[in-house]
């Protein structure tokens, strides 16, 4: 852990930070990341914060794989606390952490050439997520993903993977087009095969399953009869149909040439797995020294595999004349497979550079002729630097998704980025890879504005998918209900492959458990921050939920922009910590930030002289008069205007144009059945009712905004949670006395651990302090207070209730008979 540099930023930095003290939850954090890091998963973020709860803390730390960061995490947990209670941590408890870390990290990890698909990806700004099923891997976004399974895309076509797995089907095929391939049949029969051996022309031979793979199965260079029939039997095991290849064996290296998109991309070499004597070890310790070789590992997580000692091998020795103990002189050469795949401990040597024009032109032809996309053509040939035809080379197999290990990381020669080809082949230059992603935060007013942006967006014949907290939607339909404002939801729209804008309410919740589900954005919108569910997941105060929202406005891209709020300190405020462009939006052109900003030349959106207006510079674009936006309510609530602001502003800044602003806002509404509790208005004829569930102060004022806008009578029926602080039930009752020309207050029917009439009290005296005027009435029952309340107010009048049922108001009003046309 000397390494670790920490916050000193040198060298036995964290060490020194331990000497001095420092937390338990640092010590922890730095012990999972060191867990990660010896078990090969390089990792190096992490923070830890204190809570209010002492011996509590938040600690953030990378990992590669998840699950193996969730055992790191517990891991390191033990680990201190073994060595606060007993001073140490048992040897072998740590050795099983590692291997067990080990093990998530080989079953989780992405193979190799998938590995080297995303890392190209990541390079070039692609995003990319793992699917659910047959490790699939999509990269981009929406209607712009591609996805790939190891070195298949979805390019590949059924044909040609299915031809290419079909050793006979590709050999005929390729026959028939004039390139070379070994001489050779197929028998089913042990009674056919030595018709069989003398049609290909006597030995030597090489007998294979018609179906195998990974080399399995197959004998080469086989020169007498007697190893003709114990090949024969091995080649037939393989084989699913008992069909056994017979041929020619053709004298060579094996070679594999690599074509991409048409193009050869690289050639490797590759030699079988073997050792080189040094005239003083025998072959099991030659084995043993060469896999010693760090570069060596298990399967495919290192470069090369290490050489494994089996029955094949040994079968391979004795027909050279060798046996495990043999010493072998100085520079002979064992070998311990007949192939020269990579994972039997074979090694590749780059010749790209080497292969002869013609052999590279019959190479891109062949992927051509057998209809792949991406296409390893295995050759044999004595030199690739000269024309197949010219020294008896042949292509012996096509394989559909070639390994690429062999090419980017050879044990000889360049290295070469064979993924490049593929990205450019799924994405060709200037082709987008991403769609515009609007993500949308605050603390009141994040469903609204969302809904509305989405709305605007389809004015231009897109297809939006957008998240609420009421569901997933897509287009026109509902995808999924419930509260969809994670970034779990937020992957649904982005993995859609018909989806080409997305609009995301971000929550606070999701944020704080899992983040945000993508890595960068187009716009950010940042409604507001006020008190509301503080004290949840260490977040205290106003100041800590800002920078929790704050989040959001942070992951805008360089060239996206940032929608805040300019009325809400807290969210002007961020402007400072964004990489990009800053558009604000305001109730009054006059806001000093808004006319600072205008001055440079910026980008905003107020409501002045009754109009909702972008301003850019010096030009004023009006959109459209409040009183023809219906959410509004008809001009009459200043905290949809706000909400409307913010979406035609990032609309605006996303290049929409200003008539389809305009289209959106005028035609937007929500109804009563996608936003139950929602600023929902209705009209009974001779008076209105309006039910919305706000849920703290700054709910509250909001409403009241519209309430004071109200000409005739304001009837309150208010109540408010039990669970709430004494101060905040007498802030409500002070907002209400504000609001209203006449109360009823009522209780919830859960009293939340308060007696009855308790809630009622706190609300009165609220009343009483700010107007002692007020008429005001207590009945407890909530639907009671309703139905009074309705019928007691007067001509032109509007009842307002903030109901504990939102069902239940909406079903007493509907008994009323409300007109269809709630518009005022
Ligand atoms: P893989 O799955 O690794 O491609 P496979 O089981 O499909 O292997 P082939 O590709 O047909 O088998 O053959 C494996 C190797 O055996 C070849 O790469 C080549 O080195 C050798 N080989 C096969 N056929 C011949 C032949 N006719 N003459 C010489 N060598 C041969
Ligand atoms: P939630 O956190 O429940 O998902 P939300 O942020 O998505 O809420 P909306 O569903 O759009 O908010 O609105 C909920 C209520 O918040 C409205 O009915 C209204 O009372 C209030 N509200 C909406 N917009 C604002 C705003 N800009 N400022 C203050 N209050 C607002
Ligand atoms: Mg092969
Ligand atoms: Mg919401």
């Amino acid at each position: 852990m000397v390494e670790h540099f920490c916050a000193p930023g040198y060298r036995g930095g964290f060490l020194q930070r331990v000497k001095e003290g420092t937390y338990m939850g640092h010590i922890i954090e730095h012990v999972a990341l060191e867990l990660q890091e010896l078990t090969g998963m390089p990792v190096g973020f992490g923070r830890t914060r204190e809570t209010d709860t002492p011996g509590t803390y938040n600690v953030v730390f990378e990992y590669v794989d998840e699950q193996a960061g969730r055992y790191a995490g517990r891991a390191a947990v033990r680990l201190c606390q073994s060595i606060v209670d007993t001073g140490t941590y048992p040897q072998e408890d740590l050795e099983q952490d590692l291997t067990d870390l080990r093990d998530l990290r080989a079953n989780a990890s992405l193979g190799p050439s998938t590995e080297t698909l995303v890392t190209e990806a990541e390079a070039r700004q692609i995003p990319w997520m793992v699917l659910s099923a047959r490790a699939m891997v999509q990269l981009g976004y929406g209607v712009h993903q591609k996805r790939i399974q190891a070195t298949l895309s979805q390019m590949s076509g059924i044909l040609g993977v299915e031809l290419a797995c079909d050793k006979e089907g590709t050999k005929t095929i390729l026959q028939d087009s004039g390139i070379p391939v070994p001489q050779g049949t197929t028998i089913q029969f042990f009674e056919d095969l030595e018709n069989a051996i003398a049609d290909v022309g006597g030995y030597p031979i090489v007998i294979k399953p018609l179906d195998g793979n990974h080399g399995r199965g197959i004998t080469i260079n086989i020169s007498n009869w007697e190893e003709a029939e114990e090949a024969y039997d091995l080649a037939a095991k393989e084989s699913k149909t008992r069909s056994v290849i017979i041929e020619r064996y053709y004298q060579g290296n094996d070679h594999r040439l690599l074509v991409v998109n048409g193009k050869l991309v690289a050639v490797a070499e590759r030699t079988p797995a073997h050792v080189i004597g040094d005239g003083k070890h025998t072959v099991e310790e030659l084995i043993e020294i060469t896999n010693k070789d760090p570069n060596r590992g298990e399967g495919h997580d290192k470069v090369l595999t290490k050489i494994t000692v089996d029955k094949l091998s040994l079968g391979v020795l004795e027909r050279q004349g060798y046996r495990l103990n043999t010493i072998l002189n100085k520079g002979e050469i064992a070998y311990l497979r007949a192939t020269a795949n990579l994972s039997t401990g074979g090694s590749a040597i780059d010749r790209t550079d080497e292969i002869h024009p013609e052999n590279l032109w019959i190479a891109e032809r062949v992927a051509k002729v057998i209809g792949l996309d991406i296409a390893g053509i295995d050759v044999v040939t004595p030199d690739i630097s000269k024309p197949l035809r010219e020294v008896n080379g042949v292509i012996v197999e096509v394989n559909a998704a070639p390994g690429f290990r062999m090419h980017v990381a050879p044990s000889q020669g360049l290295s070469r980025n064979v993924a490049a080809p593929v990205m450019d082949m799924l994405f060709p230059p200037d082709s987008p890879t991403r769609i515009p992603i609007v993500g949308v935060t605050g603390t009141n007013g994040k469903t609204t504005t969302t809904r509305l942006t989405a709305h605007i967006y389809r004015q231009t014949g897109k297809i939006v998918g957008y998240t609420t907290t009421d569901g997933i939607y897509i287009g026109e339909y509902l995808v999924e209900k419930g509260d969809n404002t994670g970034p779990h939801s937020a992957h649904v729209i982005l993995k859609d492959p018909t989806v080409e804008v997305a609009v995301l309410e971000t929550a606070r919740g999701g944020i704080l458990r899992s983040g945000i589900a993508f890595d960068v954005c187009d716009v950010g919108i940042i409604l507001n921050v006020a008190a509301d569910h503080l004290g949840l997941g260490d977040i205290d105060t106003i100041e800590q939920m800002a920078k929790v929202k704050g989040v959001l406005a942070e992951v805008v891209s360089p060239d996206g922009y940032v929608v805040l709020n300019a009325d809400d300190p807290l969210v002007s405020a961020m402007a400072e910590r964004v990489k990009a462009k800053v558009a604000y939006f305001s109730m009054s052109p006059d806001n000093p930030i808004i006319e600072n900003h205008l001055r440079r030349g910026g980008l905003a959106a107020v409501y002045e002289n009754g109009y909702l207006s972008i301003l850019e510079g010096q030009w004023t674009l009006r959109i459209e008069e409040a009183t023809n936006v219906p959410m509004t309510m008809g001009g009459m609530a200043p905290f949809m205007i706000a909400n409307a602001l913010a979406a035609c502003l990032a609309t605006f800044a996303q290049g929409v144009d200003i008539e389809k602003i305009r289209q959106g806002v005028r035609t937007f509404k929500a109804s009563v059945s996608q936003t139950p509790g929602r600023m929902n208005l209705f009209n009974l004829g001779s008076y209105h009712a309006l039910v919305d569930y706000a849920h703290n102060p700054a709910g509250y004022e909001a409403v009241g905004g519209f309430v004071k806008n109200w000409k005739g009578e304001r009837l309150g029926v208010v109540g408010g949670p039990g669970d709430r602080r004494d101060e905040d039930l007498i802030l409500l009752g002070k907002i209400a006395a504000q609001v209203f020309d006449r109360i009823i207050v009522k209780e919830d029917e859960d009293k939340r651990g308060r007696d009855n009439g308790e809630v009622a009290d706190l609300i009165i005296k609220g009343i009483v302090r700010e107007n002692s005027n007020i008429p005001y009435e207590i009945i407890l029952n909530e639907t009671e207070a309703l139905e009074t309340g309705l019928d007691k107010v007067s001509q032109g009048g509007l009842v307002v209730i903030f109901p504990e049922s939102v069902t239940g108001a909406i079903s007493v009003i509907k008994k009323r008979n409300p007109l269809a046309d709630d518009s005022l």
